[in-house]
């Protein structure tokens, strides 16, 4: 075929050119394809909106070797022209299969289902696709993203001088608080008055310690390691029986860095764990901190619903932060992705701040025009604070604060029918909305026929597509998680998923060798 014959003026007959360009151009939003945009974008909700409707499992079982050649197969190189076939196909490759978080036997992650208000907000950023790096390429989102961080440090009560950016999600918003927590100690400690004049950077970053609960989200310790410091400079607290920070251990470890020279940079407080919902006491920890000079932050990745919640309480302490984590894409039933980094003092963000001539030189940030990538550890970036944004004018923030209260009244009550129910062995009661417990195979059996129980029967659950439950391990045994982020989830719902959990649990045992007789 000659290079030239895909511009020809005539389309060749459909089904022999593999791509027409006229098309090509066509497919670009623009105002001359508005109208074809609506079609095809409201034909593609109408069948999601038709899958919702008629899906009667959370998942459907399928293996990773049983769809891995449905999209395998799929040509990249022959494109379909033509959005209803691609639809049909992506309901083989993708929908069909999908794990559906809004079902309500849906109990693993900390995945919520997401509200309607919010889904506009998607599908207006993602037409318009603002980029909130800077003004010029944003102008109202910016301002909107503000008002929002501002609204939402208003509800901590980080003060007069807070502020903050919206990020990808909690392990972002940990990084970027690790950050500036590290930057901030390194400038304090390379300026104090009795500092070495010949102090270097190279010799602090050393010393630096992050303190944390042995509860605590993972990313804290990768942010650690992406930071230069090494997983290692993170100190581990014990937690109680309630799995909350220890904070005579954490004052022990405070008074350790003291005395062998290191400097604790960081203490992360976590106000809902991600195994267990529990709030480490803010209060004390705020007041070691300030003892020692270190930075306060607190991982509300989970808990921060409660904000907008009517246990408000459970999160005293959290105003006195130096930085906060929130993940609206978890408890503000927002789709992903959603999140913010908070700071009580504006100034920290510098830590971010560089300048480049083609997009935010420093003359614009003396004009006070007001350039978001000079606080974000990204640079091109989602204007998803409009999600929040329609949610908070459409429903309020009250609405969304008693769904979050109805999943955690939900894992109160689930609670009790754990507790009462001799089949199983529940670890913590729930400040928040998850429960993590194991199948009890019989009072001598030996630990390591329990975890091979409660594997399986996690395993077999997700295989029959019956319901989706998480696991996790607690002093190194395997435990059973479930996250309550629905308050569709009923408690019949809970207790049928425990039923299942047990028949699979049983036929595991069934299954079980005899043990060989010893010979006599
Ligand atoms: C989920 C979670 C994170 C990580 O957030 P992502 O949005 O998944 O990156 C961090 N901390 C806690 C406590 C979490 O529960």
């Amino acid at each position: 075929m000659s290079l030239l014959a895909p511009f020809a003026e005539d389309p060749s007959p459909a089904g022999i050119s593999p791509a027409a360009p006229a098309d090509s151009r066509s497919q670009l939003l623009n105002g001359a394809t508005a109208a074809r945009y609506r079609d095809a974008v409201t034909a593609s909700v109408a069948r999601v909106s038709a899958k919702i409707a008629a899906t009667e499992r959370p998942f459907t079982g399928i293996s990773v070797d049983g769809l891995a050649p449905t999209v395998a197969s799929v040509d990249l190189e022959a494109p379909l022209h033509d959005p209803a076939a691609a639809l049909d196909e992506l309901e083989e490759v993708y929908l069909r299969d999908a794990v559906y978080f809004h079902h309500p036997r849906y109990l693993a992650h900390l995945n919520c289902p997401v509200v309607i208000p919010a889904l506009i907000g998607e599908a207006v950023l993602t037409a318009v696709n603002s980029s909130l790096d800077t003004w010029d390429q944003s102008a109202g989102g910016t301002l909107i993203e503000r008002r929002l961080v501002d609204w939402t440090t208003d509800r901590i009560g980080l003060g007069e001088r807070a502020d903050g950016i919206f990020t990808s999600g909690g392990s972002q918003s940990n990084l970027q608080a690790m950050l500036l927590a590290r930057d901030e100690a390194c400038r304090r400690e390379l300026t104090r008055d009795d500092a070495p004049a010949e102090a270097r950077l190279t010799d602090v970053l050393p010393r630096l310690r992050i303190l944390t609960s042995e509860c605590s989200h993972f990313s804290i310790r990768k942010a650690a390691t992406m930071l230069g410091m090494g997983a290692e400079a993170v100190i581990a607290v014990p937690t109680d029986e309630d799995k909350r920070m220890r904070t005579a251990d954490l004052a022990a470890q405070l008074a350790r860095c003291h005395q062998e020279g290191l400097i604790p940079m960081a203490v992360v407080a976590t106000a809902g764990t991600t195994d267990f919902g529990s709030i480490d006491p803010l209060p004390e920890i705020a007041d070691l901190c300030a003892r020692h000079g270190a930075w306060m932050h607190v991982d509300a990745a989970y808990g921060c619903g409660l904000l907008v919640s009517r246990r408000r309480e459970l999160l005293s302490g959290i105003e006195r932060a130096d930085s906060v984590t929130v993940d609206y894409h978890k408890s503000f039933f927002q789709p992903v992705s959603s999140s913010a980094v908070l700071v009580r003092d504006r100034a920290t963000l510098r830590h971010v701040t560089y300048h480049a001539d083609y997009l935010n030189p420093r003359r614009m940030a003396e004009r006070r025009i007001p350039n978001q990538v000079d606080k974000s550890i990204q640079t091109t970036r989602r204007f998803d604070a409009l999600k929040l944004w329609l949610t908070l004018r459409i429903m309020g923030a009250a609405g969304i604060g008693e769904l979050f209260d109805e999943v955690i009244d939900r894992a109160a009550d689930a609670w009790k029918l754990l507790h009462d129910d001799p089949r199983f062995e529940v670890v913590v009661e729930p400040r928040l909305s998850t429960l993590v417990f194991r199948y009890v195979p019989g009072a001598d059996l030996d630990p390591q026929l329990s975890d091979r129980v409660n594997l399986h029967a996690r395993e077999a659950l997700f295989a029959s597509g019956d319901a989706v439950v998480a696991g996790t391990v607690v002093d190194d045994r395997h435990y059973l998680k479930f996250t309550l982020l629905n308050p569709e989830t009923t408690l019949e719902d809970i207790a049928t998923v425990l039923d299942l959990i047990a028949e699979h649990a049983g036929s595991c045992l069934a299954e079980r060798p005899e043990p060989a007789l010893s010979a006599h």
